[in-house]
């Protein structure tokens, strides 16, 4: 009889945890994999997947507009809000039944409950009562929105987990945060027809990006018709009769609606039982790893946000396939996290990679050369819309190697995702510019800027 259960318990099947689950059971090994929730995690049930699909639904009154400025009759559009939200939510249950399918395919078993760690090599499954043991325990149980205490009548306010659930179109919505998350629901809303007022409590929104791409985004957003209150926070909350009041510190009153609080994510680790088997948590209460997204206790591993490391999908299904080939493939991996693409789906949307002109100051001692160009867009020139695209790349002024690329434009993850090959594979501003352009698209504007920007370029406290 074999010493343990399975040789793999992983808790949370989201992401990562599915991803190393079917790499080890692929690989041969005996694998189990426990979800309180359903398959798939934040990105598929209630991040990525269905946000993306309301971006899209959001766009369309932009498009309706454009397409009167090329001659269409203007569309009457009315949006159904429980029927979008019906088929989104069907199309969300077919891809976490892919998720099952893919596990079952592989030969993991899937066990619907909450799991804990109950010792070094065991796993106690709350429902049942059962214990399980296991070789190996990799925990990927992601993060959850985080909620601030002390605030009167937060009870008030919604996140994004229930952002998806919202039965009724609101007329008024008002958000809390400045992050990802706010800044992209924000332009969803507005999109949508709602009245939408994003309150943050810094001097701009989306704090680590590039200050041109903060500052133009800020813009952009605001032309799409969202509010900013910056500088401001929460007092308290107050229920009425047509809504919710919120009452900032700089004395403003605000009602809404519906109240969305995303003010960041907090790892998912209380209740674990990460305590028994001496796994550490820093500060923040994510899991300590080392570069194999190995834990401090024997037997354990955590990979995706509960490490807190860059909190992406696609990070995680990374850090997951490296766990999954370096303990059941016999091939030491790691997962390398520098030049990681980023994306914002704002409205228009952000795609990042590399180091921001801020922070490459720092790196290179004050000098870098930055080329900018700001722009309207081809489909934009005669509809009336006001809408300007930016594109910043950040260059060592010695190595002449890009350090950064930035874009703010239509389809800017698409083109981030390809420039960040560019970018990760070392080239030089001359060998980017040797690519040829291809016209006329948006993108063409990252291979023909030629000039320097004289410093300096826009700067921001
Ligand atoms: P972020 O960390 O992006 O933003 C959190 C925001 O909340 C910041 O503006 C922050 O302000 C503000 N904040 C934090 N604490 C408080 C407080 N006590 N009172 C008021 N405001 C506060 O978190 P999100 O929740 O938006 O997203 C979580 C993570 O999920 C992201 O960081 C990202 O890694 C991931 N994500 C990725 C997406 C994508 O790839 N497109 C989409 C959505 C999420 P300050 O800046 O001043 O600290």
């Amino acid at each position: 009889m074999a010493e343990y259960d399975y040789d793999l318990f992983v808790i949370g099947a989201g992401s990562g945890g599915v991803r190393a689950a079917r790499l080890a059971a692929l690989s041969g090994a005996r694998v189990a994999i426990a979800e309180e929730s359903r398959v798939g995690g934040t990105c598929v049930i209630r991040g990525c997947v269905p946000k993306k699909f309301m971006v899209y639904a959001s766009e369309f009154s932009r498009t309706f507009k454009t397409a009167e400025g090329y001659g269409w009759s203007p569309a009457q559009s009315t949006f159904d809000w429980p029927g979008f939200n019906e088929t989104r939510d069907i199309e969300v249950a077919r891809l976490s039944g892919l998720y099952v399918n893919n596990l079952n395919k592989a030969g993991a078993d899937l066990i619907h409950e909450r799991a804990r760690i109950a010792g070094p090599h065991t796993v106690e499954l709350e429902k049942s009562g059962r214990r399980v043991t296991a070789r190996k325990i990799l925990v990927a149980v992601g993060s959850r929105p985080w909620m601030p205490d002390g605030i009167p009548g937060i009870e008030h306010a919604i996140t994004s987990d229930e952002a998806f659930h919202i039965e009724e179109m609101p007329e008024r919505v008002l958000i809390a945060g400045g992050g990802y998350i706010a800044v992209e629901f924000a332009c969803i809303f507005a999109g949508l027809g709602v009245k939408t007022t994003l309150v943050y409590r810094g001097a701009n929104i989306l704090r680590g990006f590039d200050e041109d791409v903060r500052a133009h985004i800020s813009d952009e957003v605001e032309k799409r018709g969202v509010r900013i209150v910056l500088g401001t926070q929460h007092d308290r909350l107050e229920k009425t009769n047509h809504g919710v009041i919120s009452h900032l510190n700089n004395g403003m009153h605000l009602e809404a609606d519906v109240v969305m609080f995303a003010v960041g994510r907090r790892p998912y680790t209380e209740g674990l039982g990460l305590e028994t088997v001496g796994v550490e948590l820093n500060e923040a209460g994510a899991i300590v790893v080392d570069d194999f997204s190995k834990t401090a206790a024997d037997h354990v591993w955590a990979v995706g946000d509960v490490t807190d490391r860059i909190n992406l999908t696609p990070v995680a299904i990374r850090e997951g396939a490296a766990f999954a080939e370096t303990e059941f493939r016999n091939n030491p991996t790691r997962f390398d996290h520098e030049l990681v693409p980023t994306a914002v789906f704002s409205q228009p949307p952000i795609g990042s990679v590399g180091l921001t002109e801020q922070e490459a100051r720092k790196i290179t001692g004050g000098q870098v050369d930055v080329y900018m160009s700001r722009f309207r867009p081809m489909k934009y020139a005669f509809t009336g819309q006001d809408e300007r695209c930016l594109m910043k790349l950040i260059v060592h002024p010695v190595t002449d190697r890009i350090l950064g690329a930035h874009i703010v434009a239509p389809e800017a993850p698409e083109m981030i995702q390809f420039a960040a090959i560019a970018v990760k594979a070392g080239v030089t501003k001359a060998q980017w510019d040797s690519t040829c352009a291809l016209h006329p698209t948006l993108a063409e504007e990252m291979v023909t800027m030629r000039d320097k920007v004289v410093p300096p370029t826009l700067t921001m406290a």
